[in-house]
């Protein structure tokens, strides 16, 4: 039986370190960690993620702003609020909610967020700062898979990881934080071949491909660590419901640990955004400390 890797609990813990951090700022510096977040059309699976973050970061203690547009809003008007956000010296966190209606650009709305407040991590200044082993702010679900791991693993140095999934959000960005931390990493995708037997040879598979199941028993080494990053949407004996890329029926009795779906690496994805967001308040707040800047207006 594999030790469960339990999301909730997890991200709990953090979510309460993080308040305490919050506090701790509010109350020597006076700075309220403030987070954007812009909705783009009426997406339901969207609104759901906005809504969780939102009440997520009030929960914390943060400043919460949404900013919701309809799905036929143009680039220009996306950007400008991007303009201003980035501007406002009380904004920390910059999101957008993606994806984006297919008339507006997801490159050129990434790029237009500055990359000091680019919580999610996705700007090509933070994706090569990651890339190239500088400071950076982190994509978040790769981030929690990373503290997941490090319930497993003291040392991740000489282990075999695989990544199953090549995206710019949780695939490229996973496979560096492995490399980071010494691991020697193999990213698989669709036109991979033989991709049952280079995961079974894996000690980590992190799997973030989006079909339900696709990852086996027979794909994986007795006692390996199971990241399931996926997140699928399945009918059930008429019924809906959430399952991950890992057939965790069948993979649980011969993993080490693994995570479940629902309530594994999700719930961590929320508490590594509100990490980013306290990381870049507390940096700023030191930053105007050692200047001796007021941040009264922060
Ligand atoms: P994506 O569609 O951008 O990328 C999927 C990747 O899987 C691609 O690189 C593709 O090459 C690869 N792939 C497709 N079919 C494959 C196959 N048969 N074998 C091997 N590789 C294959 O998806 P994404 O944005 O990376 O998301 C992946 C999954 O993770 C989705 O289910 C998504 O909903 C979920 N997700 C979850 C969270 C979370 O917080 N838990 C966050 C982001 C994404």
């Amino acid at each position: 039986m594999a030790h469960i890797l339990d999301g909730k609990l997890l991200s709990a813990q953090v979510l309460e370190e993080v308040a305490r951090e919050v506090e701790i700022l509010k109350a020597e510096r006076g700075v309220v960690p403030a987070l954007a977040v812009i909705l783009v059309g009426d997406d339901p699976a969207s609104q759901v993620y906005v809504r969780n973050k939102a009440k997520r970061a009030t929960e914390v203690g943060m400043l919460s702003i949404e900013y919701r547009f309809d799905a036929d809003t143009s680039q220009e008007k996306l950007n400008k609020l991007i303009l201003e956000l980035n501007r406002d010296p009380t904004v920390h966190g910059i999101l957008v909610q993606l994806p984006l209606p297919s008339h507006l650009s997801e490159d050129e709305v990434i790029a237009a967020i500055a990359p000091g407040k680019d919580v999610d991590g996705f700007h090509p200044q933070n994706v090569g700062a990651l890339a190239s082993g500088q400071p950076a702010l982190v994509p978040c679900t790769p981030q929690g898979c990373m503290i997941m791991l490090q319930e497993v693993y003291e040392d991740l140095r000489g282990k075999s990881a695989v990544v199953v999934g090549r995206s710019n959000i949780v695939g490229k960005p996973m496979a560096m934080l492995l490399l980071q931390a010494n691991c020697t990493v193999t990213i698989v995708h669709s036109h991979t071949v033989g991709i049952e037997e280079i995961c079974r040879r894996a000690d980590i598979v992190v799997a973030a491909v989006g079909r339900a199941g696709l990852v086996k028993s027979d794909w994986i080494k007795p006692g390996a660590t199971v990241i399931d990053v996926g997140i699928n949407e399945v009918y059930e004996e008429g019924r809906r419901k959430l399952r991950g890329d890992v057939d965790f029926q069948n993979v649980e009795p011969i993993a080490g640990a693994i995570t479940p779906v629902p309530g594994g690496v999700g719930p961590m994805t929320i508490a590594c955004l509100l990490l980013n967001t306290l990381k870049v308040a507390k940096e700023k707040s030191a930053f105007m400390k050692r200047n001796g800047l007021a941040t009264e207006a922060m």
